[in-house]
């Protein structure tokens, strides 16, 4: 076997087998009792029913990978990647074409792979345990609308990176890195305005008391809030959420109506001061620049591996004279994933000291029992996990435990 193709294949196992393996603690520290913490919103039967829905989900995503697993391996190793630039290479449509197409017909395959596994955790596993709402016709309508915007905007970036992969050479990765930053400014900036409404309805929070003490909390933390939405999340799933969007005069407080329905104003207004948290204590920018680095990382070292012809030939295009943009970026999204680990653990790490910093200033404007409040009713209404693996957190959570966030702002408070 071709070597560079066996270091991908070996790089590519491991990252599964750690996955498997942080999945297995994870559902082996199930404990059978509620936490002490938490007896007043999980009923032993609720807490029951939490119990089922992990090992159930959990079980099913590692079922999922698995299977996936074993099919890029079949993939990589039969050369079908090779073989299928080589194809495309016929209709000799110059190379942005070639990439675009190219993935154009990998990221169909796959959306169409993963949509079994898809319609079975919407329709079996989330309607068993009552979140689901979508019917099979906006599941269907769903599911089109995204391959559209994800051919339309991918296409574009895509599109844009390869011209410039093989207009500049050698500066390809700082030309990229500009045109990915932003990017991604702009698509912050037109989420709620452009992509949200795609897929979801989002109405002004009508007048009255909720409002009134949303506006009162904005004076008060110096952070004017003056546009406040409420999305129909509950046309898909009964799971509840807020969040903030959007930069300067742009930003808006969009809460779901699931939200709404369940959580006490004061509760609301809480989960609401822990989000201005991250805005004053400049956690969105950065993010930014954590997000702007890791991709300078990336494309830095994309640019260096990607000169090189070997990758090319390791995916199956054996008469390769020189490399070929889109099967290097495929081979190096392999090779590049310890490294991306690496960053991921670091990231979520900082990004949970934030979420401390932002309980803390929810806490700090007397909000901190509001706020335990609603995260306990978030997390029983979500049915998530209680007690994760430590080791599972420190890897995979972007956020500290319910527990864990719970202590620390009984502490501020002390
Ligand atoms: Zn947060």
């Amino acid at each position: 076997m071709n070597r560079v193709l066996a270091i991908i294949l070996i790089i590519y196992i491991l990252g599964y087998l750690l996955e498997l393996i942080l999945d297995i603690l994870n559902l082996s520290h199930r404990k059978k009792s509620v936490p002490a913490a938490l007896t007043d919103v999980y009923s032993p039967d609720r807490y029951k029913l939490q119990q089922g829905y992990e090992a159930e989900s959990t079980r099913f995503s590692i079922l999922q990978t698995t299977i996936s697993v074993v099919f890029i391996i079949l993939i990589f190793y039969m050369g079908w990647l090779g073989a299928l630039h080589e194809h495309i290479l016929m209709l000799e449509l110059g190379n942005v074409l070639t990439t675009l197409i190219f993935f154009a017909i990998i990221s169909l395959a796959s959306s169409i792979a993963s949509l079994p596994f898809s319609i079975w955790s919407t329709f079996v596993i989330e309607e068993k345990y009552g979140f689901n709402k979508t019917t099979p016709r906006l599941f269907a309508v769903d599911f089109f609308k995204s391959i559209v915007l994800t051919f339309f905007v991918g296409g574009i970036l895509l599109g844009a990176l390869t011209w410039v992969y093989f207009a500049t050479g050698r500066w390809f990765w700082l030309i990229a890195l500009a045109i990915i930053l932003l990017f991604s400014l702009l698509a912050n900036a037109l989420y709620s305005t452009v992509i949200v409404p795609l897929f979801n309805k989002q109405k002004p929070l009508p007048d009255g008391p909720l409002l009134n003490s949303i506006k009162g909390l904005g004076d008060k933390l110096k952070f004017p809030v003056s546009k406040v939405f409420v999305i129909d999340g509950s046309k898909r799933s009964t799971k509840a959420n807020a969040y903030f969007s959007g930069f300067g005069k742009n930003r808006r407080v969009v809460l779901y109506d699931t939200l709404i329905e369940k959580m006490s104003n004061d509760e609301i207004l809480a989960v609401l001061a822990h989000e201005i948290g991250h805005y004053r204590k400049r956690h969105i920018w950065i993010n930014y620049l954590l997000g702007a680095a890791q991709s300078a990382i990336m494309l830095f070292i994309f640019g260096v591996v990607s000169q090189s012809v070997e990758l090319s030939v390791a995916l199956g295009f054996e008469g390769a004279t020189e490399p070929v943009f889109h099967l290097s970026l495929l081979a190096f999204s392999v090779l590049f994933l310890p490294i991306g680990d690496l960053i991921g653990i670091f990231t979520n790490m900082m990004s949970r000291k934030m979420e401390y910093q932002a309980d803390n200033f929810a806490a700090k404007y007397g909000l901190g029992q509001y706020l335990i409040a609603g995260l306990k009713k978030l997390s029983a209404q979500n049915l998530s996990n209680l007690t994760p693996h430590p080791a599972y957190v420190f890897v995979n959570y972007s956020h500290p435990t319910l527990n864990q966030r719970i202590k620390a702002i009984n502490n501020e408070e002390k």
